[in-house]
């Protein structure tokens, strides 16, 4: 009896399952009988995509391939083409078509209207058992030979399987207990591929030598960082930035964290310009002057409450300057204003990742773009090798883009993988 082509996608989390379904449609399409399996590690699928959006689950965000693309660091061209196949709305169509109701929040971002993150996960379950996916559960892939047009899978278990064209989708290796530990970067360099050294994204940083953690629980809306110091030396963003008692946390870092590495020093600006532009110690220390010249009868700590920022974090910055506030304003000279407006707009850090990748939202770095076509997924070295989601060394903002990567990718490399099966063997 003739075998049926396989597809065998390594990974049950959405970059997987996305695929399989992807695959399965173009198999349908074309008759061509072929068998999609997903090997997963755990006993369950989509572990980690319980866990997003505090389990409510922000599917993606309702924006343009265009604008999406503008959220993942210096990856946007590469996503583009993925992301143009399948944009936020076709799976947000998809979803709905599926019974999966959707709501989308003011801010863009897009969640199940039950707000349940499982619901994701059934949805997607139930489709793929539809669409006749099989599936293999604690069936971890330990390594993958391609000989003679076929891959060779060895399961942990001990079995084998063979295929025709393999997607790895295992995920980066941040939340560990998921699932993703990282066996695909091994998997893909065991078959000749480049890894960028993966590391934290989506994460808060340590400032282990800073009093700031005193002013925990306090936010900055916006405020600005730069990077002073390593490879990444000069950017800077603004954005709403939260004071952790370890650290600094909040969209502000959450979303540029891609770019710090343990040791880097970087600069705070609680009070930038109203566009978002940060301002410099001289700019502050003119408006310092501003201030007090209309009132310099006041107390010094009374006129910058006038500031408008929270009154511990302005206790906090007369501490770190060495200036008494109970100054008369008038009093307080060039010698003392220097150091408050240093502080304000350029207090310097220095901060650490350490233990940050196992509690991140995201892996930054993984499988080398370079060497993967951007719209078909395939690997460049290994003919009928294809990746999906967060394997590869992309990493989005906060807000959805990490599962919009995981889908479009996830789509893409399921068409192709099909589509290339389908073609190139005998039906
Ligand atoms: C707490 C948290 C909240 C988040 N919230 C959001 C959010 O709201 N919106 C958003 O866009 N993104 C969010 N993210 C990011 C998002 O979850 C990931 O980007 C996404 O899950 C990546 O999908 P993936 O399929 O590539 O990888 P994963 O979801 O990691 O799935 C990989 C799968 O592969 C399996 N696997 C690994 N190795 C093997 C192997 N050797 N053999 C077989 N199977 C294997 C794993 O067990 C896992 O099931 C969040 C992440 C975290 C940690």
């Amino acid at each position: 009896m003739k075998v049926p082509a396989r597809l065998v996608v390594i990974g049950g989390g959405p970059a997987g399952l996305f695929a399989a379904l992807s695959a399965c449609s173009v198999l349908k399409a074309s008759s061509f009988p072929a068998v999609v399996t997903v090997l997963e590690r755990n006993a369950r699928l989509g572990l980690k995509l319980l866990a997003t959006g505090s389990g409510q689950c922000n599917i993606t965000q309702n924006a343009s391939p265009e604008e999406m693309a503008t959220h993942y660091g210096d990856k946007s061209r590469f996503l583009l083409p993925a992301l143009k196949a399948c944009p936020p709305s076709q799976v947000m169509d998809r979803f709905s078509a599926w019974n999966l109701p959707l709501v989308i929040r003011g801010d863009g971002k897009v969640f199940p209207r039950s707000l349940r993150a499982r619901d994701v996960l059934d949805t997607l379950q139930e489709q793929c058992i539809k669409a006749k996916v099989e599936f293999q559960r604690d069936s971890r892939v330990s390594a993958l030979i391609r000989e003679n047009d076929s891959f060779h899978i060895s399961i942990e278990n001990g079995t084998t399987l063979v295929a025709d064209a393999v997607i790895i989708a295992t995920g980066g290796l941040s939340y560990p207990t998921t699932g993703s530990t990282g066996d695909g970067y091994a998997l893909a360099k065991s078959l000749g591929h480049t890894i960028i050294t993966p590391h934290a994204a989506l994460t808060g940083v340590y400032t282990p030598q800073s009093t700031l953690g005193n002013l925990s629980g306090i936010s900055f809306t916006p405020a600005g960082l730069t990077i002073l110091t390593g490879p990444e030396k000069g950017r800077y963003w603004s954005g709403p930035l939260l004071i952790t008692h370890t650290g600094i946390s909040g969209p502000l870092v959450l979303n540029n964290s891609r770019y710090l590495t343990s040791g880097d020093e970087v600069s705070l600006c609680f009070l930038p310009h109203e566009d978002g532009t940060l301002r410099t110690p001289l700019e502050m220390e003119s408006l310092l002057k501003r201030l007090i010249a209309n009132q310099g009868s006041l107390q010094l700590q009374t006129v910058l409450h006038q500031l408008d920022l929270p009154k511990a974090f302005i206790s906090w910055v007369l501490q770190e300057s060495g200036v008494d506030g109970g100054h008369k304003a008038a009093e307080v000279g060039k010698k003392q204003l220097a150091p408050i407006a240093q502080a304000l707009v350029a207090t310097r850090l220095s901060v650490s990742l350490k233990g940050c990748l196992e509690k991140a939202m995201a892996t930054a770095g993984g499988v080398a773009l370079s060497e993967v076509n951007r719209k078909t997924m395939q690997s460049q070295l290994v003919e009928g090798l294809y990746f999906a989601g967060e394997v590869l060394d992309i990493d989005g903002d906060t807000g959805g883009y990490n599962l919009q990567a995981a889908w479009s990718t996830g789509w893409a490399a399921g068409q192709a993988a099909a589509v290339s099966i389908s073609t190139a063997l005998p039906k």
